[in-house]
């Protein structure tokens, strides 16, 4: 039996079959927005499902957003990505903090498929330590105004905005920056290791609207803490699927390659290989759906704990399996142009984006200081 509820099994076989649609073009994208793929998700009321319904979304609990992550992640790598920034970083952190304003400007274009919201929280100076931030709001002449610098945001040539990570005189917050202001300068355009554009941005005396603070006060800077963990959830169901993708790539060519007169997966080598690269995924998959299933009522999040569990576990997971099965491929897997290939690259991303292993580590072991190991009644 699943643990998925009815409506939960629903939704992810619907997921699954729009997402079959995603084959043809997947591993083409080359950074490029898979946009008639998101529209498409739009369209069938898949696409961020979290997200209210008054803002177009479908007003469900983020177990749905794993399954949509997962269920497009498996098939196109780079829908995943989309999918997952969208259902779970800077669109998620409007919808849990923004002022209705702020919600009905941005909010159903990007769930229709047509927009991107960006998340600039990283600066030259201040990577892992993002408390040390300089970027900050002031208020002048009765208006909030940012200056600053960020560094390494995703999506940028083609966002409409960014939540931006910033310090308040009275300490850190975030606001919603739109990026067409002219005091946005590019200074520095990088493209990744999988392709994707990286960007380097200064903000000169751009005014923000009071509508567009998103976390401020005393509670601000726990808020933003919380929309970090469906950041790392989200990224854990991504993580989750490419190794999918990459375990079905090396069953495939496994069954079909001959060498010493047998197929290579009767070798019973190579039939452990890809049982522990199943072991790994299986295993991290019931982290992603326990913790997301786990969320708080009050906060509306999952626990720092589980979700630095799952980013950890599962960014790492990921990196052995596709590794492994460029393994199984051999030498065509390491030709450029090959799905692993890419595959290999984009996962790597993941053991430094959104938190790295080490700060996982730290997260991981602050909550078992503080809070002990959680009760057996808390699963
Ligand atoms: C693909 C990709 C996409 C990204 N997208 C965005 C984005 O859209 N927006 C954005 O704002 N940022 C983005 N980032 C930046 C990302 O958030 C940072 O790379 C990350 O926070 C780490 O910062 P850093 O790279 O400056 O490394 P540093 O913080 O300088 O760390 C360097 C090394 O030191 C380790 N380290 C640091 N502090 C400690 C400690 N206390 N204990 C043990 N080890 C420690 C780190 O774990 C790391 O291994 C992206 C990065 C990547 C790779």
């Amino acid at each position: 039996m699943s643990v998925l509820n009815p409506e939960q099994q629903a939704f992810a076989e619907h997921a699954e079959s729009v997402a079959t649609e995603f084959a043809e073009d997947a591993y083409t994208w080359q950074g490029d927005v898979p946009w008639e793929n998101l529209q498409r998700l739009a369209d069938e009321n898949l696409y961020c499902p979290s997200i209210s319904e008054e803002y177009g979304g479908q007003g469900m609990s983020d177990v749905a957003v794993m399954l949509l992550t997962e269920a497009v992640g498996r098939v196109c790598p780079d829908t995943g990505w989309f999918v997952y920034t969208q259902c779970s970083v800077g669109p998620r952190a409007i919808d849990l903090f923004g002022s209705e304003s702020v919600k009905q400007e941005y909010l159903p274009a990007v769930t229709a498929g047509d927009s991107y919201i960006s998340i600039a929280i990283s600066e030259p100076d201040a990577g892992s330590d993002a408390g040390s931030m300089d970027t900050e709001v002031t208020e002048e002449d009765g208006q909030l105004v940012c200056n600053g610098e960020k560094i390494w945001v995703g999506g940028v040539p083609f966002a409409d905005a960014a939540v931006t990570w910033v310090r308040f005189p009275e300490g850190l917050g975030s606001v919603v920056l739109p990026l067409d202001d002219p005091g946005i300068e590019i200074e520095e355009s990088y493209t990744n290791m999988a392709g994707y554009s990286q960007t380097h941005f200064t903000i000169d005396d751009v005014v923000i609207p009071e509508e567009n603070v998103l976390t401020r006060g005393d509670d601000g800077f726990k808020q933003q803490l919380i929309s970090l963990n469906w950041e790392r959830l989200g990224s854990s169901a991504l993580t989750v699927a490419w190794a999918e993708a990459g375990l079905e790539q090396a069953l495939d060519w496994a069954s079909e390659r001959e060498q010493f007169d047998q197929q290579i997966d009767d070798f019973q080598g190579m039939e452990w290989k890809l049982a522990e690269m199943y072991r790994k995924i299986e295993t991290a998959a019931s982290v992603v759906y326990q913790s997301a299933a786990s969320a708080d009522e009050t906060t509306n999040a999952p626990s720092r704990l589980t979700t630095s569990v799952a980013k950890l576990h599962c960014s790492q997971i990921a990196e052995e399996v596709v590794s492994e099965a460029v393994q199984t491929v051999g030498a065509r897997a390491y030709q450029q142009g090959h799905p692993l290939e890419f595959l290999y690259r984009f996962t790597r991303s993941r053991r430094i984006a959104a938190g790295t292993d080490e700060m996982q580590l730290n997260t991981i072991a602050k909550a078992l200081k503080e809070d002990g190991i959680p009760d057996v009644s808390a699963r």
